[in-house]
């Protein structure tokens, strides 16, 4: 059997590992490992996810969180440096665009190792953005780039990938598996709408540092969905510490704020909201799977495919532009096509590639 070492520490990377988990348990030539670097680490951020979509337990699992940067980065390059030479993989897969996606890229091909790349080509042309970075270094050292969009291979090309030996290739979006798996199971096994009740009510996160580490950001933001949640409640799972700085900002609000649920409770409230109001990528195209429109509280998106259509929105934190764009979408009709990221088959494409390749 093949070894490959499935590298994962956040919490989208922990929802998009449940189906190429799957489709790799499917494969007779491979054996998976799981690495969680504990960059998100409690229940509600991690176990959760774990516990109701099935996937493997970690053979590995550090603590490795709440550090600047360079400290995170650097201490998870470290530790996985260990278990690569421990486990002498044959593959290594990281996915999207955190620490630990970094982290993981690095510390195997500096040994050697393939890299492949989950979720590959995405920018935002912000390079303010840390995720921004841990994308384009991410995919600049990778052998297999696997993109979930047109437009993010089209971006490895403007980049002169064609020249580099990286392999790129287009599948789906390995979310739309995710949700495509889970969907009907999700609404049995939530009980969020007993706790939040069945009123109409828009759906909003907000988690993004560069939202939730500036203030003036992030009131202009709570104002917007203030003045929302007079005509729409708005429901706003949120993480403690994004409510601590509010508290401690003497920002006041009459939101319905609960804390950061599990994927079962994020796809029943998707399902049952008006609409969605977020700065998480993920969230973006999982409104747009379910029909939704979204209104996206940052200044530039990776997913432009959803802008294009008109199915996302952006307002950045500016109050008066959300407010105008939720009035607009409370009384237009979805009807985006459907297709902009693939059929639900993502991981299996990735896994038969893989298969022929390494
Ligand atoms: N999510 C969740 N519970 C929450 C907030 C988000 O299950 O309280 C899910 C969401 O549905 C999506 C993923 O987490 O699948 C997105 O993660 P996040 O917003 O942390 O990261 P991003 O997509 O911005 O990288």
């Amino acid at each position: 059997m093949k070894k490959i070492l499935t590298i994962i520490g956040a919490r989208p990377q922990f929802i998009k590992a449940a189906p190429l988990s799957k489709a790799i348990g499917s494969s007779k030539i491979f054996e998976e490992i799981i690495l969680h670097t504990g960059q998100h680490f409690d229940e509600k951020m991690s176990d959760i996810f774990f516990n109701e979509m099935k996937i493997p337990s970690p053979k590995y699992r550090f603590n490795i969180n709440n550090l600047n940067h360079g400290a995170m980065t650097g201490l998870m390059l470290k530790e996985i440096e260990t278990v690569l030479l421990i486990e002498k993989p044959d593959l290594v897969i990281v996915f999207g665009d955190t620490n630990s996606t970094l982290a993981g890229a690095l510390a195997a091909k500096k040994l050697h190792f393939k890299v492949a790349h989950v979720e590959a080509g995405l920018r935002s042309f912000n390079n303010e953005m840390p995720e921004e970075i841990n994308r384009i270094l991410t995919d600049r050292i990778s052998d297999f780039a696997f993109c979930p969009s047109e437009q993010s291979v089209q971006n490895l090309k403007n980049e002169g990938f064609d020249h580099f030996d990286t392999e790129i290739i287009r599948t789906g979006d390995i979310m739309l598996d995710a949700m495509m798996m889970f969907a009907d199971v999700a609404e049995d096994h939530s009980q969020i709408l007993d706790s939040v009740g069945l009123e109409p009510f828009v759906l909003a996160t907000i988690h993004r540092a560069e939202n939730t580490n500036d203030l003036s950001r992030l009131s202009s933001i709570i104002s917007a969905l203030e003045s929302i949640n007079k005509t729409t409640r708005v429901i706003l799972p949120l993480h403690p510490r994004t409510l601590n700085i509010m508290e401690q900002a003497g920002i006041k609000t009459n939101l319905t704020i609960i804390e950061p649920v599990g994927y079962f409770d994020m796809l029943t409230l998707l399902k049952k909201c008006a609409w969605v109001m977020t700065d998480s990528g993920g969230l973006q195209k999982e409104a747009y799977f379910m029909q939704k429109f979204c209104i996206t509280l940052r200044d530039q998106t990776e997913w432009v495919e959803l802008t294009n259509s008109g199915a996302n929105l952006l307002a950045g934190a500016d109050t008066d532009l959300i407010v105008q764009q939720s009035l607009k979408i409370s009384e237009a009709n979805f009807d985006v096509p459907a297709g902009l990221y693939g059929n639900g088959h993502a991981a299996n494409e990735i896994v038969s590639h893989l298969e022929q390749s390494i």
